[in-house]
């Protein structure tokens, strides 16, 4: 049994507070290696961010649980040597079950999500009520993340096919019988890549594909009904063009990729969501740097001289997205 607190680890509590009356949201990156965690510290130190380092648990399964707990307790350590102690949680995404939640608090995690958004309302109610119960009772404040709606989309082993937006009406019912820290809602984000179907896109003349906009009715709604409760988005990866085209430019392909607009999530950061997550762009920004160095240079067989040079790309990535979309940079 490990506590957060015994890995220098924060939960979300005054995180989201903060971010909700400052109008940011705080970064949630996935992480599964050491390059990609190191990057994330990086850029968080040097924007001066707090984050929120995100696990999955298909991410768990492939790094080894205790490796990971061990990677996040060496982040905080490293942002430590790297000169600015940024707030750190460790949080698991996507928690399927009462089981591996339990697992991942005893195991070091400040921070859970249940999701029982594909189950009967009443069910998800039961299931994240009862989440709430063993994380809040421990003896360090475990904080959790419910769902209501769902996305569309694929992560890890995530996936529905189509979206269903939250119902406003149900959310004071929810977040009063769970007693969650925070919920994530569905307003047209979606998992992966391939966020929408080229139809349900507009094209510009270069043919880059515009997605249908967020519905911030929906989001302006749920507002009102909980005043400064904090709001989470999955699935808000932009899917940069640049990316797409460097990858396929160096033998990759990956057709039909369209994301959210960054104007989109820089608005949705500004309202009461506190929590944007991020990971497709990542994947994303690392493949293009591998395939290009791979092609480049192809007597390379150091696997340092190809994943360091994504993981630089994807500090400057992280970087931009603290300072430029979610306004979370110097509120460390
Ligand atoms: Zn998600």
């Amino acid at each position: 049994m490990t506590s957060y607190t015994e890995l220098g680890l924060v939960n979300t509590k005054e995180l989201f507070k903060k971010a909700v009356s400052g109008g940011y949201a705080i970064p949630a990156y996935n992480f599964n290696n050491m390059e990609q965690l190191q990057s994330i510290i990086q850029a968080c130190v040097e924007t001066k961010s707090p984050v929120i380092l995100q696990v999955s648990n298909g991410a768990r399964k492939y790094a080894n649980q205790n490796i990971l707990k061990n990677m996040a307790k060496g982040a905080t350590e490293y942002a430590h040597e790297l000169g600015y102690d940024i707030p750190v949680v460790l949080h698991l995404d996507h928690g399927s079950s009462f089981e591996l939640c339990k697992d991942c608090i005893e195991s070091g995690f400040s921070s859970v999500m249940i999701d029982g958004s594909h189950l009967p309302y009443d069910e998800n109610v039961a299931l994240t009520k009862k989440v709430c119960e063993f994380a809040h009772s421990q003896k360090d404040y475990v904080t959790v993340e419910g769902e209501l709606g769902q996305l569309a989309g694929v992560e890890d082993d995530v996936s529905s096919e189509h979206s269903h937006y939250t119902q406003p009406s149900e959310v004071v019912d929810f977040v009063s019988k769970t007693k969650v820290d925070s919920l994530a809602i569905s307003i047209g984000t979606s998992h992966g890549r391939m966020k929408f179907k080229p139809d349900q896109c507009t094209k510009t003349p270069d043919g880059i594909l515009i997605p249908p906009p967020l519905r911030f009715d929906i989001l302006e709604e749920i507002e009102k009904k909980l005043p400064g409760f904090p709001i989470v988005l999955h699935g808000s990866s932009s899917v940069p063009i640049e990316y797409v085209h460097m990858i396929e430019k160096y033998g990759g392909k990956l057709s039909d990729s369209v994301g959210i607009p960054e104007e989109q999530l820089r608005k949705a950061a500004k309202s009461a969501v506190c929590k944007i997550n991020i990971d497709s762009d990542g994947r994303l920004a690392m493949t293009a740097i591998m395939r290009k160095v791979l092609v480049e240079k192809p007597e390379e067989f150091d696997p340092r001289n190809i994943l360091g040079p994504a993981r630089d790309e994807l500090k400057k990535l992280y970087a931009h997205k603290n300072q430029n979309v979610l306004g979370s940079a110097g509120q460390a």
